[in-house]
């Protein structure tokens, strides 16, 4: 009865939240993103620093959220649930957020076999759901991975077409350059909603279901969370320029279990923020200095991120083939010398 109970909170829950979580907006992931520039090591690329580079960087940083505004359903049910994850709900799918699956697809799989093998603990109804995106608790764990290992795969392009300068154009390795970026900029979005608590957690637009400590229920505090937060509290890159943290240490060659402990971290967050809103003091010192700490996070993070993707990339082989085969074609065939 009470799994059941928890599972109707679940689905209205999730109902609520795709309707306009924005996560940070602008604001918060542009300054994420600045942060985590800020925080590479200076034997990163230096080109990415360039201020036409960063502008468009920190237009990136919000573009996930822009593709809401279609109003597509179909892009709607790629996209609302790559931006959080209500990690509590995973307990009814007897998952905790260390144990998640290491692929999408299998995870999606595993829910639908769960629902199918116990009909009355996860019901899920497609008809009240005109994008079919309540049937997973969120998905951001697996939008991060995926752009990490896209990010890495436009580094690996680039050297490659580097590497081979004298049979590309310049016109493509600069392609090359404004993928890295592109890249670099959507996972930004992801990292950084990864650091909102309420992008982790059941409670996203107020307290749900049991509620001794009475918590706000109000659908308000996402909002306030995701806009207001920051600017109320003057937190922007100049009034963090002492406090940046450099980029965390991450392992390039699977970060995975690095993106479940921040997702975990940021969770475990929730209760706290909660607890401000109650007693009044989210532009208090103690709620000031909360925000500061879940953006400084994120910043290094996303450095820790960015940089890991380009340690991992590579010349690519299948590329280079190409490339060599081309190298050949372009080499000045040698005039035969006739015979004496
Ligand atoms: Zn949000
Ligand atoms: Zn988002």
């Amino acid at each position: 009865m009470k799994r059941s109970k928890i599972v109707m909170a679940v689905i209205v829950g999730l109902f609520c939240f795709a309707s306009g979580a924005k996560a940070w907006d602008l604001v918060g992931h542009k300054l994420v993103t600045e942060l985590a520039l800020k925080g590479l090591p200076d034997d990163f690329p230096a080109w990415v620093k360039d201020d036409a580079r960063v502008t468009r960087l920190l237009y990136l940083a919000p573009e996930p959220d822009r593709w809401r505004g279609q109003g597509a359903a179909v892009l709607n049910h790629i996209n609302s649930p790559d931006h959080y994850m209500d990690l509590e709900d995973l307990d009814v799918f007897g998952l905790t957020v260390e144990t998640l699956p290491r692929f999408r697809n299998e995870f999606i799989e595993l829910l639908a076999t769960f629902r199918a093998q116990h009909p009355d603990i996860a019901p899920y109804d497609p008809t009240r759901d005109a994008a079919h995106v309540y049937s997973t608790p969120g998905l951001i764990p697996y939008a991060i991975i995926e752009r990490y290992w896209k990010l890495a795969s436009s580094w690996s392009t680039l050297r490659t077409l580097q590497e081979y300068s004298d049979v590309v154009s310049e016109a493509d390795i600069e392609s090359a350059r404004n993928n890295v970026i592109q890249e670099m900029g959507l996972l930004s979005h992801f990292v950084g909603d990864a650091h909102q608590p309420l992008h982790m957690s059941k409670h996203h637009h107020g307290w749900r279901g049991e509620n001794p400590e009475g918590y706000t229920t109000g659908y308000g505090i996402h909002d306030y969370v995701d806009g207001t937060a920051l600017v109320a509290n003057k937190i922007n890159s100049k009034t963090l320029a002492d406090k940046v943290r450099p980029a965390a240490n991450m392992d390039e060659t699977d970060p995975w279990p690095q993106i479940l402990k921040f997702m975990a971290r940021t969770e475990s967050r929730v209760e706290p923020l909660y607890k401000l809103e109650k007693l009044g003091k989210l532009e208090a010192k103690s709620g000031h200095d909360f925000f500061e700490r879940c953006v400084l996070e994120g910043g290094s993070n996303l450095a820790g991120l960015w940089l890991a993707a380009y340690k991992i990339s590579k010349i690519d082989d299948y590329m280079s083939t190409a490339l060599e085969a081309l190298r050949a074609i372009n080499q000045p065939v040698e005039e035969e010398v006739p015979a004496k």
